[in-house]
């Protein structure tokens, strides 16, 4: 499938294209459609099968083409590693290129400049934030970070998350979001206790298995 036939909006058209992706990966087709039309989604996928662009370019999409708000945090990818952060990071940077959309990787381990710089796209507003749980609670405890006209989660590699002993900041950090929001599960496994908090997030998703 060409990445025309999902309707982007032109300016991701030019980053696709940038970034040589000729053709959707499986992953890609069965997720951007329902994720477009705004359903909820639990998707069983491994790395390397384009489950990053699968959600960064829906939501993307959306952002660029429903109104939304400049001065708050629009979307918000939570992930176990910050590798992992860096990595999404970078595929987001390509991808969105050729638009406005504004990010912000927000991790543990940095500097203390790393902290301000974090502080203040997330006190002032960012499009998305692609974050680690341990450091996204340290921001929340401030009181400054801006959550409530939130209305795209993703939550990646949330079964690693749960095997990191992450479950309990996850919670806390959905305890801080809006009730209406739009939610995206990644997990390369669905152990019970996966499928017991997916189904505690997430409202009649699309189940997806590839
Ligand atoms: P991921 O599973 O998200 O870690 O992606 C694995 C690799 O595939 C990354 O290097 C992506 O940049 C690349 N990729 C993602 N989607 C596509 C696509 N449709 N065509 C070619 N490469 C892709």
């Amino acid at each position: 499938m060409n990445f025309t036939e999902f309707g982007f909006d032109d300016r991701l058209l030019d980053g696709i294209d940038a970034m040589r992706y000729e053709k959707a990966t499986p992953i890609q087709e069965e997720v951007i459609p329902p994720i477009i039309e705004g359903r909820d989604i639990m998707a069983c996928a491994q790395t390397g099968t384009g489950k990053t662009a699968a959600f960064l370019l829906p939501v993307m999409h959306k952002l660029l083409t429903e109104p939304h708000h400049a001065q708050k945090i629009n979307s918000m990818v939570i992930v176990p590693t910050r590798e992992l952060a860096v990595q999404i990071s970078q595929t987001l940077e390509g991808i969105s290129y050729f638009t406005n959309i504004s990010s912000i990787a927000v991790y543990g381990g940095g500097s203390g400049a790393n902290f301000a710089i974090e502080k203040k796209a997330l006190s002032s507003g960012v499009d998305m934030v692609i974050c680690t749980p341990g450091r996204m609670i340290a921001h929340l405890n401030m009181g400054y970070v801006k959550m409530d006209e939130l209305r795209y989660l993703v939550l990646d590699e949330a079964d690693r998350m749960l095997d990191m002993g992450f479950h309990d900041d996850i919670v806390k950090i959905i305890s801080y979001l809006p009730k209406e929001r739009q939610n995206l599960l990644f997990s390369a496994t669905m152990p019970d206790k996966m499928r017991k908090l997916a189904m505690s997030i997430l409202r009649n998703p699309v189940e997806v298995n590839i």
